[in-house]
């Protein structure tokens, strides 16, 4: 028989074509007519052979590009600094000048695959450098994954997770060929309004670097070259091009330089962007104080700063000799005469070498851009940097389940009466889904979630994350209502909901702009028919240079959109058992708390926004989100945005009193403090547990957790301090600061041991007074160390230690 030979000789390929011919030839002899059978079965069979050697090849391919992974040979800063030396003594002056220049798009495929900024090659010398957003995943791609929100992985309070979805984020870079990442952001948010709060970690500065250098760090062990951003106090959008950001000096290292400080020293990131905005009456990319002076001198940065897009505005060599080494993104659109796609720029910058600008500040720039590509081995010519190709298909299952895990991680559980979730017990009950953010939006087919193009610049649909160079396409988007359907399935739950799209009506309101509405009475008749009703409401905000409904980046107010509170209201009014979820990319205002039985707040997961949510809510993972500012009515913030007086001055005049600690300065009342986040079991400390020793290495802090509830949980303890009293401050100093956290999984009844490194930079502050300013440890007095849940509950442990070590 064929079938038999051709598996005893199937390992040998030239007895299989002979045998193959042979058999033919035979058969041809004795039975003509069944020649196409035969034809078909020889077909079929090598189909299959094809098949297997393919499958073959893809794993070794895969296990390929590990292994050349793990040949990547990462350098020290000195190291880069040396080769990079060299390579620049290869360059002639008008090929340095071009790495200082984007050209724009470098690569385009096609109408939307252009890297955002482009340094063109140099024939035989230089691959060129693409750089790409941003901080959810590759943006203009459109086989990427649409990672959660920066704001949601600050509130899993997981440092593991978030260097897992850096490392993962970082791979998808790689793969398209992206050499610069544009992100993480970490601007502070120092007013919910911000439009870009959803980008960046909150409103802590100590959250904000721990989670900045975990990102870093994961992208970086790639080899994609990280860029922070923006530097510095770009903390509202609008006017952003436009306005000062006025900050005392204290409170600027010690809040908003901050993560750019844990950026470079504990991450070594290789690339920082300037913020578009004033600092103190100076444009960051004109700022030779903060850019030279802070950044490259005092911090000791090795890398190279670039410009936010088209920030130059001058046609000066100023902004060079301040510090910036890139111009971003170049090309013809805006900005000032010697940024053209022409190469005039080039001669145009020519002019002031040797005189305004020196050669030795040229190739410094030249050296600090090459740098952190020799440093992160990016001219390793046994790994190849891939080509760039941003269509490339990056979306694995591995991405998909990282990306729901940290969704899951993300949602805070913000009220839970009565025990109303988990929803078990539900099996032959109804539950009713309704609001439109809840189902299926229309804007995310591969567009980014600006939903421009559609109905007047209505949102509709699920929300996955915000609008501007921040988002993603989204290949796909899981909404709450599909995932939710799926799950109830399995326990015979009955789901309804007041349709796929509620009604969406577009008005004009009183400033001109449309407003979409959910469709209330559809809403109602809905929750009559159901044991309990999930209510989603959102509200959305992003970058200055879009409008969408009310908001021109920065959020109007703190309402939620689309008629959400009255939505909420109408359910209550016919139906006593009511969750809320709320999709925004911070606090909202929340009239109807009392009423409501459980509350989550859910950010922006990105494309597993819905599957993540629905893990919360049936219990199959326990929710150990904390909220990564604190939550207030916005009249209680230090600082309003105005969207419509543009504003030129933004005086911050809190100092370094800002989220929390305003609020424990002033006795403002809040609705939900730093760090708060609810789980379906107890946790809690064990007395007598707190020890606390100094050394040079810093602040060292052990105690244990234990789980008195019934289910296994993930706890968070936080470690807040009170510095000495003789410290020297500018204007007072807060009496607690988020120093420390962990996370574990604690089982019921078991009790865990947490060990908390407070180290020698989080145990000094700034002190202006003395040499020019400088981070200054105490050694002097004592500290009280605070171990609790929350910034509210947050001394269920207490002792003090002497600062001296
Ligand atoms: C944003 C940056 C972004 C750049 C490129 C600017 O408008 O502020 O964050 O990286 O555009 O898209």
């Amino acid at each position: 028989m064929i079938g038999e030979d051709l598996n005893n000789n199937i390992a040998d390929p030239n007895k299989l074509t002979s045998l193959i011919s042979h058999d033919i030839k035979e058969r041809l002899q004795q039975e003509p007519g069944k020649i196409w059978k035969i034809l078909l079965l020889i077909l079929g069979i090598l189909i299959v052979i094809a098949g297997v050697v393919f499958g073959i090849y893809l794993l070794k391919k895969d296990s390929d590009s590990e292994e050349a992974k793990s040949k990547l040979n990462f350098t020290t800063w000195a190291e880069a600094h040396e080769k990079a030396k060299e390579k620049v003594k290869e360059f002639t002056t008008e090929e340095k000048l071009s790495l200082l220049f984007g050209t724009q798009n470098m690569v385009r495929k096609s109408e939307d695959t252009d890297c955002v900024g482009a340094i063109d090659p140099i024939k035989d010398k230089f691959g060129g450098i693409c750089l790409q957003d941003g901080p959810a995943g590759v943006r203009f791609s459109t086989g990427t994954q649409s990672w959660q929100a920066s704001i949601n992985t600050a509130a899993t309070f997981n440092k593991t997770l978030m260097y897992e979805v850096g490392k993962a984020q970082g791979k998808e870079f790689r793969n398209k060929g992206i050499n610069v990442a544009l992100g993480p952001a970490m601007n502070i948010q120092r007013n919910p309004q911000g439009g870009r709060i959803w980008e960046c970690y909150g409103d802590d500065p100590f959250l904000s670097g721990v989670a900045a250098t975990q990102i870093i760090k994961g992208i970086q062990s790639n080899g994609v070259i990280a860029c922070a951003k923006h530097y510095v106090g770009n903390d509202q959008e609008t006017n952003r091009k436009n306005s000062s950001s006025n900050i005392k000096e204290q409170a600027l290292w010690e809040i908003y330089i901050e993560p750019f400080y844990r950026s470079v020293k504990d991450a070594e990131v290789g690339a920082i962007m300037t913020a578009y905005n004033s600092i103190n009456g100076t444009y960051c990319v004109n700022n030779s104080k903060i850019v030279n002076d802070y950044l490259k001198k005092r911090i000791g940065y090795q890398g190279y700063v670039m410009t936010d897009w088209w920030e130059v505005m001058s046609d000066s060599p100023d902004n060079f000799n301040n510090g910036v080494d890139m111009n971003m993104p170049g090309g013809i659109d805006e900005g000032a005469k010697w940024v053209g796609r022409n190469m005039s720029h080039w001669s145009y910058f020519n002019n002031y070498l040797g005189k305004e600008i020196s050669y030795e500040r040229l190739d410094d720039a030249v050296e600090r851009i090459l740098a952190p590509m020799y440093k992160l081995d990016q001219f390793n010519s046994d790994v190849k940097y891939p080509e760039v190709d941003l269509l490339k298909n990056t979306i694995t299952n591995e991405t998909k389940k990282l990306n729901r895990e940290a969704a899951a991680q993300s949602n805070v559980l913000l009220k839970n009466e009565d025990h109303i979730l988990p929803l078990v017990n539900m099996t032959g009950k109804t539950i009713a889904i309704i609001g439109n953010d809840a189902f299926e939006s229309p804007c995310i087919r591969e567009s980014d979630c600006s939903c421009k193009m559609y109905a007047n610049q209505i949102y509709r649909g699920h929300l996955g994350l915000g609008y501007g160079s921040g988002t993603t396409y989204f290949k796909y988007l899981i909404n709450p209502l599909s995932a939710i359907n799926s799950r109830a399935e399995k326990e015979n739950i009955n789901i309804i909901s007041s349709g796929e799209i509620t009604q969406v009506s577009e008005t004009l309101d009183e400033r001109n702009v449309y407003v979409g509405k959910e469709d209330i009475e559809k809403a109602k008749e809905v929750a009559k028919q159901a044991d309990l009703c999930i209510v989603f409401i959102s509200a959305d905000s992003g970058e200055q240079y879009i409008e969408l409904e009310k908001s021109v980046g920065d959020r109007y107010d703190l309402e939620a959109w689309h008629q959400g509170n009255d939505l909420v209201n109408a359910v209550l009014e016919v139906n006593q058992n009511v969750i809320v979820v709320i999709n925004a990319p911070g606090p909202i205002n929340l009239p109807w708390l009392e009423k409501v039985k459980g509350l989550i707040f859910s950010g922006f997961g990105g494309a597993e926004s819905g599957n993540g949510l629905t893990d919360i809510l049936f219990g199959d993972y326990n929710p150990s989100g904390h909220l990564p500012y604190v939550w207030a009515e916005l009249d209680n913030y230090p600082s309003k945005i105005s969207l419509f007086s543009n504003p030129i001055n933004y005086d911050y005049t809190e100092g370094v009193f800002v989220g929390q600690r305003y609020f424990d300065k002033t006795n403002k009342p809040y609705t939900f403090p730093f760090g708060y986040g609810l789980s379906y079991t107890t946790f809690e400390f064990e007395q007598n547990s707190l020890s606390a020793s100094m050394s040079k290495e810093g602040l060292k802090i052990i105690f244990s957790v234990k789980n008195i509830g019934d289910l296994e949980g993930e706890t968070v303890p936080m470690v807040f301090l009170k510095f000495p009293d003789n410290i020297r401050t500018e204007e007072g100093y807060p009496n607690k600061l988020f120093k420390g956290f962990d996370k574990k999984l604690v089982k019921p009844n078991e009790s865990v041991k947490f060990e908390i490194l407070v180290d020698d930079h989080a145990l000094s502050y700034y002190n202006i007074y003395e040499d020019k300013g400088k981070f200054v440890r105490p050694i002097e007095g004592k500290y009280t160390v605070y171990v609790g849940f929350n910034a509210k509950d947050y001394n269920l442990l207490q002792t003090e230690v002497d600062a001296k070590y």
